[in-house]
């Protein structure tokens, strides 16, 4: 079976796979508050509509899917799923982004049914902070969502943190310490301009600060990188301690792009900052064969775009980031 290689030549082999466009927070960069305008739950890929599909990508080389939402622990009887897609053969690798929220109720089932890795957004360690970056007070139950996760035996718990001049970058040095502490691998992101949020949000360039924490805790660069994804990490000579910097502004990873994207309506991004996509639910509900589907998946991945243009066109992007699941 051919992999999966776009028309640059790179081998995409990483899906991510939001599950609800819906979340119980409201963080500043992401979600407009008050935001209503949700995808109609009837137009949600069903369970056996996800299973079919993931199945025909993994069979064909897609081996690595995130769980992503929105909030995808909002998503009922998510263990269920994790458990049907970590079966399918191909499958190798299945994680999750969470904003921990409901973690602690679901970590052990979660664990259990195959899902072995989990990012946790936190951009702050202060919950006054962080309720007004997230828009609810909902520290304390991100923290024991975490301490949950970790007792249930994830390895590695990566926490992401959208780095904001002025907003949180005092912090950094903390959230450093903080997961160094605790054994998590932190990495810092740099905010796009998806939607308004996005654009109004406060860029801060991270070169500059993985120069100082680099010489501030003698980190050297990584030759090897710690996951599927974009992220560029820097390490103590024993690979105890680790950063990761995610820089789609002041160093895009395009080059070397393996994902692409499939929201909760069956829709699939070929890239987070453009709009080529493809549908897919009226070819699972219309009666399509499996060798329809993957000649095309083989289309969509046709139309996947060379890079992202956050700095040339940064009004381009209307949709938020909750919308594909970052
Ligand atoms: S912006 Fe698009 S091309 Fe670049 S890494 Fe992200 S998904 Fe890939």
């Amino acid at each position: 079976m051919s992999k999966l290689i776009d028309r640059f030549g790179r081998h995409i082999d990483y899906l991510r796979l939001s599950l609800t466009d819906r979340c119980d927070l409201r963080c500043s960069y992401c979600m407009p508050k008050g935001f209503r305008d949700f995808e109609e739950p009837e137009h949600w890929l069903t369970f056996d509509e996800l299973e079919r599909l993931i199945g025909i990508f993994a069979r064909i080389g897609v081996g690595r899917v995130r769980i992503t939402g929105g909030e995808p622990l909002l998503r009922r009887n998510l263990p269920e799923l994790a458990g049907r897609l970590s079966a399918l053969p191909g499958l190798r690798d299945l994680s999750l982004s969470t904003n921990a929220t409901q973690l602690d109720r679901h970590a052990d089932a979660l664990k259990q049914a195959g899902i072995s890795r989990i990012n946790v957004s936190l951009d702050s360690l202060k919950a006054e902070r962080f309720a007004k970056i997230c828009g609810r007070d909902s520290y304390s139950k991100v923290m024991s969502g975490l301490l949950a996760a970790k007792s249930a035996g994830f390895a590695p718990i990566k926490i992401n943190m959208v780095a904001m001049k002025g907003e949180n970058d005092d912090e950094i040095d903390n959230m450093v310490e903080f997961c160094h502490e605790h054994g998590f691998i932190l990495r810092l992101i740099e905010a796009m301009p998806m939607g308004d949020t996005g654009r109004n949000t406060q860029y801060l360039d991270l070169q500059p600060i993985a120069d100082r924490l680099k010489h501030k805790y003698g980190l050297i660069e990584h030759s090897t990188p710690l996951g599927a994804g974009p992220a560029r990490y820097l390490g103590s000579a024993d690979g105890q301690f680790n950063v990761g910097f995610i820089t789609p502004i002041s160093q895009h990873f395009c080059a070397t792009c393996n994902r692409v994207r499939l929201s909760v309506d069956g829709t699939l991004y070929m890239c987070l900052g453009q709009e080529e996509r493809y549908e897919f639910r009226p070819l699972l509900r219309g009666g399509a064969r499996d060798a329809e589907i993957e000649a095309a998946i083989r289309d969509a991945i046709e139309l996947k775009p060379e890079r992202h243009e956050f700095r040339e066109q940064p009004l381009k992007l209307v949709r938020f980031m909750s919308m594909t699941g970052g």
